[in-house]
């Protein structure tokens, strides 16, 4: 029997990667395969992530890399963004390609009794692929002499090939043991339910390269969703987590808006709290006034991505709401359920970004729970990579020095997803600026 190791890294409020990365643990599990504990003892790893930023991708090539050199009879299966935003990859015979859409494929390469496609989720696993002191994330990417070559993708470096890599020089630690006590196959212990109701988003963002890798969206009929929501919270449980890229695409395919959706939900008579990871702003606008109100009160998170707070910026990213309207709204929905948290996320160094523009970011932070901060960089078939006046690396850094001194004040409410800050600190301890 072929021994399986999985590895995802997913952000955990949002657990896509991790509810997509559960389907095939437990393709494998209910088919009775060795499901092993370190990638160490693997025939197949697996491997899912979302590189949808620079840094993101950088992590992840580090991490093929490192299992191709330490696993060296091993076979490793990319699958759903990773498979097609990392399409480079497939110049290597040990690395296999699975794309959302052709999940068929582990029914072709693995012998089953039940079908990939028969397989659910109940609770989601989240995974963790590699210990990751062993990268050298610092000495490769973070250290003074390579921030000018290699931090930031230039509009000319955005297809990485295999001499690419291999210029890199990255020397691998092929003794470190896996710590696989702390880093894999953990469960999740929030007892939310998590329920698909539809995959990608509605979307055409000039900086995301998702529309590049998306189908149309697909929704699940409006009876199912509801039907599950009833089934899981008549066996007791308190908290459904709607899982999606924007929920509020629920729609465009089925003709049934995610109003519909919520004001059915609204109807269930039953003390049960419901989770929504994002909703996109211009549906948030547009479907505002035909929510039922009450169904506030069953919602205890969501995101507002707003991006920017800049609406010429809006306009450059192809978004079309009004920003102040947006806020509006929040403000109106805290009114209603107090307990309410509602956080959103903006870009930093988007083309043409001016410093007051980027200081404006700050001025809603009495109104999100959390402020989330993602930093521009191109990414590959986006049409923002043409757009002149990128922000130059002088500006940059001023802008993540201000970024990280407002951070100081604020660490319960801003939250560096991407992780820039703590790993440029010890550049900054070292510079004056
Ligand atoms: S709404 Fe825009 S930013 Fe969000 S996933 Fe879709 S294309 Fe990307």
């Amino acid at each position: 029997m072929l021994n399986i190791f999985i590895g995802a890294w997913s952000w955990s409020e949002h657990k896509i990667c991790s509810y997509h990365s559960t389907i095939i643990y437990n393709f494998f599990k209910k088919n009775w395969y060795n499901l092993v504990k370190s990638p160490d003892l693997a025939d197949f790893i697996i491997l899912n992530w979302y590189p949808f930023e620079e840094n993101e991708e950088k992590k992840d090539l580090l991490t093929i890399w490192f299992y191709l050199k330490k696993n060296l009879n091993a076979k490793i299966i990319l699958i759903w963004s990773m498979s097609w935003m990392m399409k480079y990859m497939d110049w290597f015979d040990r690395v296999i390609l699975i794309w959302a859409k052709s999940l068929n494929k582990f029914d072709d390469l693995f012998e089953h009794n039940f079908s990939i496609n028969t397989i659910d989720v109940d609770n989601v696993k989240f995974f963790i692929p590699l210990y990751f002191d062993s990268l050298n994330l610092d000495l490769y990417w973070y250290s003074w002499m390579n921030i000018e070559s290699k931090y930031v993708f230039s509009k000319y470096d955005l297809e990485i090939t295999w001499d690419i890599i291999k210029s890199w020089n990255y020397i691998i630690n092929e003794n470190i043991e896996y710590d696989y006590e702390k880093y894999n196959y953990l469960d999740d212990i929030s007892w939310e339910y998590p329920i698909e109701i539809c995959t990608w988003c509605w979307g055409y963002c000039t900086y995301c390269d998702i529309r590049n890798v998306a189908g149309f969206v697909n929704s699940v009929p409006l009876e199912k969703v509801i039907a599950k929501i009833n089934r899981w919270i008549s066996l007791w449980y308190k908290k459904i987590h709607f899982i999606d890229e924007d929920s509020a695409s629920y729609w465009l395919d089925i003709w049934i808006d995610f109003a519909d959706l919520l004001n059915e939900v609204a109807k269930i008579n039953w003390d049960f709290k419901l989770r929504i990871f994002y909703f996109e702003p211009w549906r948030l606008e547009k479907l505002y006034e035909k929510i039922d109100k009450n169904v506030w009160n069953k919602v205890d998170h969501f995101c507002v991505p707003l991006q920017t707070n800049s609406q010429r910026i809006l306009k450059l990213m192809n978004r079309r709401y009004d920003i102040n309207n947006v806020i509006e709204i929040v403000k109106k929905i805290k009114e209603k359920n107090k307990n309410i948290t509602i956080t959103t996320q903006f870009i930093y160094w988007f083309p043409t970004e001016t410093f007051d523009e980027f200081k404006s970011y700050f001025s809603v932070m009495n109104i999100f729970d959390e402020i989330w901060f993602w930093y521009y960089s191109d990414r590959k078939w986006t049409k923002s990579v043409d757009f002149i006046w990128k922000i130059d690396k002088k500006e940059m850094m001023r802008r993540l020095v201000y970024l990280w001194k407002i951070k100081v004040k604020f660490l319960d409410r801003i939250f560096d997803k991407n992780e820039t800050l703590s790993q440029w600190i010890k550049i900054f301890n070292n510079r004056d600026f």
